[in-house]
């Protein structure tokens, strides 16, 4: 039986980005039209599982926005009781990764779980589980981090950009170890440009650097060719699915920096990339979920969609 979770009104905001939210309700009209292209991945239920049947599927997943509602104090970005156990389930019957912005340490703390695996830094920080097919255990322990030079410089710009966002009230630094991130979530309008015109100016004289925006938020880091999609290659190189035929990669995710799985996905032609938004959204994800509250719907489907495929082949 499926269990309906009434959004919270976090949940119901999520998705909108700054100027939206103060427009009141999202535009139905458009989102009617805009989910015609984007079909809901719980209507497309039964076509997902026609595919992921004789198929390995790897589930990756964002975590703010997608496993947890956005929140005004992004300390506070905590995951339900509910969903904790919907990643379990799922990650018992596929290998499931966590994909965030948040740094690693922070984002494992938040989701509790010992058997996903997790990306923290926009994937610039991974732990990679042992290679399933590899024999040199050395190489796939510990922390896969690319970024790894750049820790001085960016322990630098970090007490640069603390003095230039000092005397903006609300805004907020987040350390996420590779990537740092200045919230403005809690910044009145009226300081919105002065914060983000500050940050600007002195990330573009660090070539090392480069800036991205998300949610309410800027996020500064190391100028290397290396995103959430090259993370999503990492892992299934990793867990050993890469060059496999049989292979299919689920990722569903909120935010811009998801994008970057979305077209490896796309590129590969096998899986699915699903947005989560309420709103109508330029994205090149196939399906879309929501908010949360539907995310969590879909993988209590998927795992109970598994479990019945595992019982049911022990039956033959
Ligand atoms: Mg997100």
């Amino acid at each position: 039986m499926q269990k309906k979770v009434k959004p919270s009104h976090a949940q119901e905001n999520d998705g909108t980005d700054g100027a939206l939210e103060l427009l009141g309700p999202p535009d139905v009209a458009g989102y009617a039209s805009w989910v015609m292209q984007h079909p809901s991945a719980l209507d497309m239920f039964d076509s997902i599982t026609k595919e992921a049947k004789s198929k390995n599927v790897v589930v990756f997943l964002d975590y703010d926005g997608t496993l947890s509602p956005i929140v005004e104090d992004p300390d506070k970005a905590f995951m339900s009781a509910e969903m904790r156990m919907a990643v379990r389930e799922v990650a018992k019957y596929f290998p499931t990764s966590i994909i965030s912005g948040r740094s690693r340490e922070k984002v494992k703390e938040f989701v509790q779980l010992s058997n996903v695996y997790y990306a923290g830094s926009h994937g610039l920080d991974i732990l990679a589980p042992r290679a399933v097919k590899s024999s040199d255990k050395k190489v796939n322990e510990g922390a896969f981090q690319p970024a790894k030079l750049y820790l001085p410089a960016i322990q630098e710009i970090t007490v640069e950009l603390e003095d230039t966002i000092r005397e903006i009230q609300g805004a907020r630094l987040e350390d996420n170890k590779f990537c740092i991130s200045v919230h403005y979530r809690q910044v009145q309008p009226k300081d919105h440009e002065v914060l983000k015109e500050r940050v600007k100016s002195l990330v573009v004289n660090r070539l090392e650097f480069r800036l991205t925006e998300g949610k309410m938020v800027l996020e500064v880091r190391p100028s290397i060719e290396w995103n959430k999609g090259d993370a999503l290659n990492f892992l299934l190189d990793t867990l050993g699915f890469n060059n496999a035929k049989d292979v299919l990669p689920l990722y569903i995710g909120d935010d811009r920096t998801d994008e970057d799985a979305f077209k490896v996905i796309a590129a590969r032609r096998v899986g699915f990339p699903i947005i989560v938004s309420s709103i109508p959204k330029d994205t090149i994800a196939w399906y879309s979920l929501r908010d949360p509250s539907e995310v969590l719907a879909f993988l209590l489907r998927l795992a109970k969609w598994k479990k019945s495929e595992t019982s049911l082949n022990r039956e033959i």
